[in-house]
């Protein structure tokens, strides 16, 4: 049975996203008919947006997804019709990086997730009997209903149901990267520096997760005051403004050097001056996005001698299902207050809500679709 469905459109960066009719495909087994209460907006879907990176276009984009079940295929057990759930990217289960537990890194990352099509390229979602790009993470969240997997929901916990979706939608992709990255990537431990550069939604949930993990000095260094106030708020024992010196002020109050750092810029210069101030067995996490042909350049005897870890993070190093429902355990000890970064917009005004991202005015937009 095909579902009816209003979706918002993205044909480009010279277009406005125009919500319109559509149609999703029947469930195969392993998925699941998801009604949306809210999604939360990404760089990531603006990157898609700006053809930066290769998921063809028009397409339905949307990928920190949250609502209710209304129908499951024939193989689903994760969740059952009315079950609150929240949606992250997709995996195959099956490759050498998902048997590890590892599905951020998975070796079919590209059909599952950024194809426009299910993984056999068959379509999820029609317009006027055409076909549309659509599943984008496994989900494409800008949309009333969503056809999602197995493996990429999250059930909400039923002592958490009194928490509402709209504010849980974001944990499926930026939280989860931050949080991840210092608890799981860089398994940062209590009593060393950690330096964060960029306080975004990544960057303050890294902040969050450093003060979980007891983290001390947690230094933030963005380029807008208003976002070092949050940080310094959220955990940040120290803020620092990248106009203003932060390398010199960090390396005064760090002379040993800072065992964790952690760049969301993709900056090539902001990260090798983070490499330099690293201390001996120093982690120095990378989630930001470079430019393709970015190259980075380190000192081999200080890598070596020092014992230092360079890491690429996609995802936080999350397992999906475990750790955002870890991170909702903090969220209900009030130790990950992420409701801070969110601000709320009715579907209707998604293209309102994306300038408020891109010119730094909202931290975390997120998009009332249905109500709960
Ligand atoms: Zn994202
Ligand atoms: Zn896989």
């Amino acid at each position: 049975m095909t579902t009816q469905a209003k979706a918002a459109i993205c044909r480009g960066h010279d277009h406005p996203f125009t919500i319109e009719n559509v149609e999703l495909d029947d469930l195969r087994p392993d998925e699941l008919l998801v009604r949306i209460v809210a999604t939360g907006i990404c760089h990531t879907d603006l990157a898609v947006r700006d053809e930066q990176l290769p998921v063809p276009l028009p397409v339905v984009l949307g990928h920190e997804g949250a609502g209710i079940v209304e129908r499951v295929g024939s193989a689903v057990t994760r969740a059952k019709p009315g079950d609150k759930v929240i949606m992250s990217f997709n995996s195959c289960g099956t490759c050498p990086s998902c048997e590890i537990k590892a599905p951020t890194y998975c070796y079919n990352f590209f059909p599952y997730n950024w194809s426009g099509t299910r993984p056999d390229g068959s379509p999820v979602m029609f317009q006027s009997g055409e076909k549309m790009n659509a599943h984008f993470f496994g989900q494409s969240s800008f949309a009333t209903h969503s056809i999602a997997h197995e493996l990429n929901v999250v059930r909400v916990p039923d002592d958490a149901a009194d928490l509402p979706l709209e504010r849980l939608a974001p944990l499926g992709c930026g939280l989860m990267t931050g949080a991840g990255a210092v608890l799981r990537s860089m398994e940062v431990r209590a009593g060393l520096p950690l330096v964060v550069v960029g306080a975004g939604t990544v960057g303050i949930a890294a902040i969050m997760a450093g003060k979980i993990a007891g983290a001390n000095p947690i230094i933030a260094v963005d380029m807008h005051d208003s976002r070092l106030d949050l940080a310094r708020e959220l955990g940040a024992t120290h803020a620092f403004n990248a106009r203003d010196d932060a390398m010199g002020k960090i390396k005064a109050l760090c002379p040993l050097g800072v065992a964790y750092a952690f760049d969301t810029t993709g900056i090539s210069s902001v990260i090798e001056g983070l490499f330099e101030i690293l201390s001996s067995k120093g982690k120095l996490g990378l989630v930001g996005a470079s430019a393709p042909d970015a190259m980075l350049e380190f000192n081999e005897s200080s890598l070596m001698g020092g014992g230092k870890t360079i890491m690429g993070i996609l995802g936080g190093d999350s397992d999906v299902n475990d750790f955002i429902v870890e991170l909702i355990r903090y969220h209900q000890d009030g130790r990950f207050p992420f409701d801070r970064l969110i601000s709320y917009f009715e579907f209707d005004q998604i293209n309102e809500a994306i300038a408020a991202s891109e010119s730094g005015e909202v931290v975390k937009p997120v998009l009332r679709v249905n109500a709960a």
